[in-house]
């Protein structure tokens, strides 16, 4: 090849798309212009999953198949904004790895296709004969907010009504209890109190713990639509995206943030910086709140923190009545050592300045996932539905009547959390695990020892839409499920707000040989390693006191 064709090479492409392919044309269904090979004709919605802003996402269907996306303009979360995830919520539907069929792990230690009759069979034989054997506390489950709320709804009741469960968490007592109890120890329910257009009303938008501009984008978007042109405040250790696009980033020192939060406290009612008509009208238990953030004087916070007295001064004048001060905290708080108090200490200082309860206030918990609300409020995990009681006997009653069960099957307590759950596995206590949409060989703090714990199981099942993930390579059975896009199904935004995908993209299993095989004993064999001593996640001690 000489050189003018070397360059007509670099100069011309030779493959890919004509032009003809590339035109865009007027869409129909209200979609703008879309490629004019992509024309659909029909759409359907549904609420991004990656994270729990809930944005809505037109889908464009082409005889069934979803062929391209638009952020929903009419949606009030993201008024037609997507951040690059979202823009990507259909390559789930094509990935190699999509579980389709059941998998069961044989006599090889490999996992092979396995038909629904064969898997499901084993899956309740080999589980009631666990229970007959050990007992009901001797098999439990572990999801997340990554299913929706009606799947959630029926999991717990399932599990725990009609398996007979006793042990089972929705990853709520690993992030979101935190604001689940802090609110309801401060309000007397679990209730978010803000919208997304706070943040587009505030003067002061506080994040604590969050970093918005990669963890939830479309909320920070939110906050870029203020015309106010509000004082932007990080409190984060690490110089985030977030704390670099803020007007002021306070780098504290790790876990000083409740006694930061205590000394803020301090200077606002030490220099009469709070709202004193509104904590007479609103609030109890004052006088021992003040009582108790005696001690947390600015030079003694201001170097516990690293931020220094000044530092300190100048933030509590920014939280000062007279502006609309909106307070945000997410998995920086809620994932961390005295997390409960941590959110209570933000609500205290929201109630101390009467930012509570109008535009652009408030002391606002984000979630992590697309359904933390709707999980921690129906997984039935922690309590009964209608934020019911286990250990309220007539609570008990009223949901068996209604569910026309026996009362005397539901469980007085709630069963153990997931940490717990994962410490039952590693002391053999537990002997069969059930883990849906989640991934804790993965995620777990430390995943070595959870695969060393999973090795003690004798029946490990995986329910997700990947059969290769690090979980279910651990796994017994693995079961397949439809990916988010493809069902219609209601999910709980951070504020509370029911989200709805709206109508399912059609479900298309793909082609699969089955295998016939499916009485043979799971064997996990080489698959998972023999264990070796885990220590389980010890409990901070409380060296704080509560506050009212
Ligand atoms: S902000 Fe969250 S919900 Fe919205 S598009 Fe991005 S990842 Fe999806």
């Amino acid at each position: 090849m000489d050189l003018k064709d070397k360059f007509a090479g670099l100069m011309r492409q030779r493959k890919g798309r004509l032009t003809h392919e590339m035109v865009l044309a007027p869409g129909k269904f209200g979609l703008g212009r879309t490629p004019e090979r992509l024309q659909p004709d029909s759409t359907t919605s549904m609420i991004c999953g990656f994270c729990s802003t809930g944005c809505s996402l037109k889908i464009h269907l082409k005889d069934g198949k979803a062929v391209n996306l638009t952020p929903d303009p009419e949606y009030p979360v993201n008024l037609g904004m997507a951040c690059p995830k979202g823009w990507e919520a259909l390559t789930p539907l094509k990935a190699d790895d999509r579980a389709t069929m059941p998998m069961l792990r044989g006599e090889d230690g490999k996992l092979a296709p396995v038909e629904w009759d064969a898997a499901l069979r084993l899956f309740t034989d080999k589980l009631k004969a666990t229970i007959a054997k050990h007992g009901r506390e001797s098999v439990a489950f572990l999801s997340t907010g990554q299913i929706p709320t009606e799947e959630m709804f029926m999991l717990g009741l399932l599990a725990k009504f009609g398996m007979g469960l006793v042990h089972g968490d929705a990853n709520t007592r690993q992030c979101m209890a935190t604001s689940h109890v802090a609110y309801k120890q401060s309000f007397g329910f679990d209730a978010p109190p803000f919208t997304y257009k706070d943040f587009e009303e505030s003067d002061v938008v506080v994040f604590f713990g969050a970093n918005p501009c990669i963890a939830h984008p479309i909320m920070w978007e939110r906050v870029m639509m203020n015309p106010r042109k509000p004082e932007i405040i990080v409190v984060d250790p690490r110089q985030t995206e977030t704390a670099l696009a803020a007007t002021r980033h306070y780098a504290l020192q790790p876990k000083s943030d409740l006694p930061l939060l205590y000394g803020l406290a301090h200077i606002l009612i030490r220099e009469g910086w709070i709202d004193q008509a509104y904590v007479d009208a609103h609030t109890s238990g004052f006088e021992a709140f003040r009582e108790h953030v005696k001690t947390f004087d600015p030079a003694f916070v201001g170097k516990l923190s690293g931020l220094g007295e000044a530092a300190l001064m100048e933030f509590a004048k920014s939280l000062r009545p007279g502006k609309r001060v909106s307070l945000w905290w997410t998995m920086g708080v809620n994932q961390s050592h005295e997390g409960v108090r941590t959110a209570q200490a933000i609500i205290n200082l929201a109630l101390l300045t009467g930012n509570m309860g109008k535009p652009g206030t408030g002391a606002n918990s984000i979630t992590g996932q697309v359904n933390a609300m709707g999980s921690r409020l129906f997984s039935n995990t922690t309590g009964l539905p209608g934020g019911r009681n286990y250990q309220d006997a007539a609570h008990r009653k009223e949901v068996a009547d209604i569910l026309g069960i026996d009362a005397a099957i539901i469980q007085q307590k709630p069963g153990l959390a997931y940490d717990q759950i994962l410490t039952g596995v590693k002391e053999g206590r537990i002997k069969a695990l059930w883990v849906i949409a989640t991934n804790p060989a993965h995620s777990w703090v430390d995943q070595e020892e959870f695969r060393r714990a999973a090795a003690n199981l004798e029946l490990l099942v995986v329910q997700d839409m990947y059969h290769d993930t690090d979980t279910a390579q651990l796994a017994h059975l693995v079961l397949p499920s439809a990916a988010g896009a493809k069902r219609k199904a209601w999910s709980s935004t951070p504020s509370a707000a029911w989200a709805c995908s709206r109508r399912s993209i059609p479900l298309r299993a793909r082609p699969w040989r089955t295998s016939t095989s499916s009485s043979s004993s799971p064997n996990i064999g080489a698959a998972n390693p023999s264990s070796r001593t885990w220590t389980p996640p010890s409990r901070p001690s409380t060296p704080w006191p509560n506050s009212p």
